[in-house]
């Protein structure tokens, strides 16, 4: 998982700050040369960590800081303001244009992921009830016109393309004029990429640029490639003048430095970010959320989000009907499971709850996506009686159980022993939360 390694050394040295119920100078000197390592080591600009960390120390060693009850908290939220202000301060929203279509021109390397992204952005951009129109405009990569096509079938979105024998430029005019036949409201029009930088592609990216005239112009960069990242972006911010960075890659162990460095660098807020391969993997990147997960903080905000653009709302309501009057039945956690699908990889989901990320390294909580397969391997393995009835299950039945779903008498034991332990805790509470709230307070 990306910024791993900076968590956790930033909560290192938190931990012996806040400790301390006096922060002397030299202790604030100590910290900032260890958070000084840790952004260098995780690949940030070193300039940018210089800078970066000589505004902390300036904020740090002052008299409200020292002389506070609780320095070493006061200095880590100066850390969180600061990391936040380096990455843009606040969400740098996609433009729209009054004179639909909005205009968006997808640039980057080759492999770095635009036309996946194209395809990610459309999807996103339907569920906020637009009609973006794809544009097929990389002729020179052999699959990137199917590979678009296939992406735009599986969104149903449409997609606009003249083969690889017209001119990119030539396409994204008819597109463009395509889209404003038809009321798309967004074009997203992917382009070239070269495995480098060169002028051939400059040249012709300029002249798309010229004929369509984007509202935006997002660079889509390999999160991975970390300072080869922020010096593309700069290249690319020359010559064409961006509006955005969609960094990709982030589900993978990149150390974060790109992440950390392209708005000081270049200018260029970030304005997505992608954390894996499906397509409902890119997100609106809110500098002040990645702070906190940088931190170890979470990230409650974006959980709260992604549960409301895909859990059914009827069915989380009934189902905590059934929690509080706990008629809760394996059937129901099933269905849980797969709303908790829907959010995201388990371990993505788990570093945005604070505190989780730390535990998620404990080898006793082993809470993984292949877990949740075992989990439901064994309740798929139940009769319908068993599910709804579980107490019903005696040994006998368990070892069917066990044997039908490929695990083993423990684990089906395990399961069936937190389920109870989870029914019992959800009837408690709901005892106690009463029909209207809190016993004896008025909501
Ligand atoms: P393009 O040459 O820039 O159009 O790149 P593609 O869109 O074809 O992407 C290159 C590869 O990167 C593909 O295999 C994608 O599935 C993969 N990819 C793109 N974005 C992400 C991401 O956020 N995470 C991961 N793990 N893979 C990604």
């Amino acid at each position: 998982m990306a910024f791993e390694g900076l968590t956790g050394r930033l909560q290192n040295v938190f931990s012996k700050l806040r400790g301390k119920g006096k922060v002397s100078e030299e202790d604030v000197n100590e910290a900032m040369r260890e958070v000084r390592l840790a952004l260098l080591e995780a690949d940030v600009n070193f300039k940018v960590v210089k800078e970066f960390v000589a505004k902390v120390k300036e904020k740090s060693i002052g008299h409200e800081v020292m002389d506070s009850f609780t320095p070493g908290m006061v200095i880590i939220d100066i850390v969180n303001k600061e990391l936040t202000d380096l990455m843009g301060g606040s969400q740098a929203k996609l433009e729209k244009s009054n004179k639909p279509p909005t205009v968006i021109m997808m640039v980057g390397l080759q492999g770095a992921g635009k036309t996946t992204t194209s395809g990610k952005l459309a999807k996103l951009l339907q569920k906020q009830n637009s009609r973006p129109l794809l544009v097929a405009g990389d002729i020179y990569r052999p699959a990137a016109i199917k590979q678009l096509e296939v992406l735009g079938e599986q969104i149903k979105a449409p997609v606009f393309s003249l083969g690889d024998k017209i001119s990119p430029v030539e396409i994204a005019k008819q597109a463009l004029q395509h889209a404003k036949d038809n009321g798309n409201d967004y074009l997203i029009v992917d382009t070239a990429g070269r495995l480098h930088i060169d002028e051939l592609l400059m040249e012709e990216l300029s002249q798309i640029h010229a004929e369509i005239k984007p509202d935006e112009v997002l660079l889509v960069v390999d999160a991975m490639t970390g300072q080869d990242a922020v010096n593309v972006a700069n290249n690319f911010n020359e010559q064409l003048g961006l509006t955005g960075v969609v960094l990709t890659k982030l589900d993978g162990d990149t150390r974060g430095g790109a992440a950390l460095s392209v708005k000081a660098v270049t200018g260029c807020p970030i304005k997505f970010v992608s954390l894996g391969e499906k397509i409902d993997a890119l997100e609106p990147f809110h500098p002040e959320r990645m702070a906190s997960r940088i931190l170890g903080m979470g990230d409650m905000l974006s959980l709260i989000e992604k549960a409301q653009l895909n859990i059914d709302t009827d069915k989380a309501k009934e189902m905590e009907r059934k929690m509080r009057n706990a008629e809760f039945t394996f059937d129901d956690f099933l269905e849980q499971m797969d709303q908790v699908k829907k959010l995201g990889p388990l371990d993505q989901i788990m570093d945005m709850i604070p505190g989780m990320g730390k535990m998620k390294q404990s080898k006793d909580l082993k809470v993984d996506d292949k877990q949740m397969g075992r989990i439901e391997a064994i309740v798929f393995s139940m009769t319908k009686d068993e599910k709804q009835r579980p107490e019903i299950m005696d040994h006998k039945r368990r070892k069917r159980i066990a044997a039908g779903s490929g695990t083993n008498i423990a684990e089906v034991n395990r399961l069936i022993k937190q389920f109870d332990e989870m029914r019992k805790m959800m009837k408690q509470f709901s005892d106690m939360m009463g029909p209207k709230g809190p016993k004896g307070k008025a909501m």
